[in-house]
């Protein structure tokens, strides 16, 4: 039998080793799935084993992040079903992350817009607001970095560690302020969320944290299981530190074309009756079993939707989930929607931070973990009070 000598090497140190079962990674195809095939996926979910692989980029991670970004699911859902199955203690990490995302949605809901610039300190060290060619075209010569980079832009997955190696590399070796990056990173994923994607970018670069996150090649090595060695991320950390923009990440893209089709109808000139409002962010079935006698429409802004633009493998995600709840489509302004309120119209919406401005009563969405009684600036803060 023939030794690989770096899992040789890991087991002495008690690394996990590579898992010989598929993990639970959807095929491009599951993305159109049903909330039956989604329920069932959550039913499928391991705690332990997610507790003890999550890290690695074959791990066993959910992939549910799409479902949960648009409602399909919610946080909620995930976290009573799981436990319904498992004992608490074997969730912990589960909900854990869980909580993350709902940290991040309680820091928008909050901080409103103040999510959007750098939130507690400067960023250090910034040479320019520009994205690296390098990252663009999946060409920094580190193998692992490049597959990732292609992935993403081509079906939107993309694993939270590689998450953490682009943006580190990008904020803090290759000295880029994050919001560029983030917004580039936003448009090809599956799951952009304007939170969870703004707030993971300043964890990284420092503004939102006491400190910077970077990582070496020893560490996507171990994460990703692979051997590359003498590459320009291939330093002790001090180094790493120090060290100047990498030739390889120097060249910038100045300007990216974000390309996308928006679909809808635009706004009717007149509508009497009630109007449950989604947005791209409230696709869940259940409102429509709640509320079946209310028209239910998704409206798409058009001001919100240039400036956040998204790719089309997101909006064919969008798109099939609209079919499956059988909703028409509206695209225009806010204005269009406050002239059908005038005209009799009644909305009903769920609250959401990026659409406090639209019309309409609303009612609360659904949250796992409870609102903290007192301040909180940082994830452990919040966590201690609402675990
Ligand atoms: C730079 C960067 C950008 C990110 N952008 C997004 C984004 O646009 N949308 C998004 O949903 N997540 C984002 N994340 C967080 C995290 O990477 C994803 O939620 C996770 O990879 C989704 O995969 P999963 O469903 O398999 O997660 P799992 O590990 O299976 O976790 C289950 C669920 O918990 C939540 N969750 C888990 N980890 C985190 C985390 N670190 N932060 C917030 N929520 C978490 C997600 O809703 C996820 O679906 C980002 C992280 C980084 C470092």
């Amino acid at each position: 039998m023939t030794v690989n000598p770096f899992w040789s090497v890991c087991v002495v140190i008690g690394m996990t080793k590579p898992n010989t079962q598929l993990s639970l990674k959807p095929s491009p195809e599951a993305r159109y799935s049903t909330i039956e095939e989604v329920l069932s996926r959550i039913d499928k979910i391991d705690p332990k084993r997610y507790d003890q692989t999550r890290n690695y980029l074959d791990g066993a991670v959910t992939w549910l992040s799409p479902y949960i970004t648009h409602g399909v699911i919610n946080t909620q859902t995930v976290a009573s079903r799981v436990l319904s199955k498992h004992p608490e203690k074997a969730c912990y990490r589960l909900l854990f992350e869980l909580a993350w995302r709902e940290f991040f949605h309680r820091m928008w809901q909050e901080r409103k817009e103040e999510i959007f610039c750098d939130l507690y300190n400067k960023q250090e060290h910034v040479e320019t607001d520009s994205v690296p060619q390098a990252i663009v075209e999946a060409s920094t010569g580190i193998h692992v970095l490049d597959e990732g980079l292609r992935e993403v832009q081509q079906s939107g997955w993309m694993h939270n560690r590689l998450r953490m190696w682009v943006a580190g590399i990008v904020c803090n070796i290759a000295h880029t302020a994050w919001q560029n990056p983030a917004r580039w990173l936003y448009y090809h994923l599956l799951d952009g969320d304007l939170a969870s994607n703004t707030l993971s970018w300043q964890w990284i670069a420092g503004t939102s944290s006491n400190k910077q996150y970077i990582a070496n090649q020893v560490n996507l090595n171990i994460y990703s299981r692979s051997n590359q060695h003498d590459t320009w991320l291939d330093v002790d950390y001090d180094t790493l530190a120090r060290m100047a923009t990498p030739e390889v990440l120097k060249l910038r893209v100045t300007s990216i074309d974000f390309d996308q089709e928006v679909p809808g109808e635009p706004v009717p000139g007149q509508f009497a009756g009630k109007i449950a409002l989604r947005s791209l962010w409230n696709l869940n079935p259940d409102w429509m079993a709640r509320d079946p006698d209310v028209t239910h429409i998704l409206f798409i802004e058009q001001q919100q939707i240039e400036q956040w633009p998204m790719a089309s493998h997101r909006w064919a995600f969008i798109l099939h989930w609209v079919d499956q709840l059988g909703i028409d489509v509206w695209s225009g302004s806010v204005e269009d929607l406050a002239r059908l309120e005038a005209g009799g119209a009644q909305f009903v919406r769920e609250e959401y931070p990026a659409c406090a401005h639209w019309p309409g009563a609303v009612t609360e969405r659904s949250f796992h973990f409870g609102v903290p009684e007192n301040d909180y600036r940082s994830f452990s803060q919040f966590w201690k009070q609402v675990k």
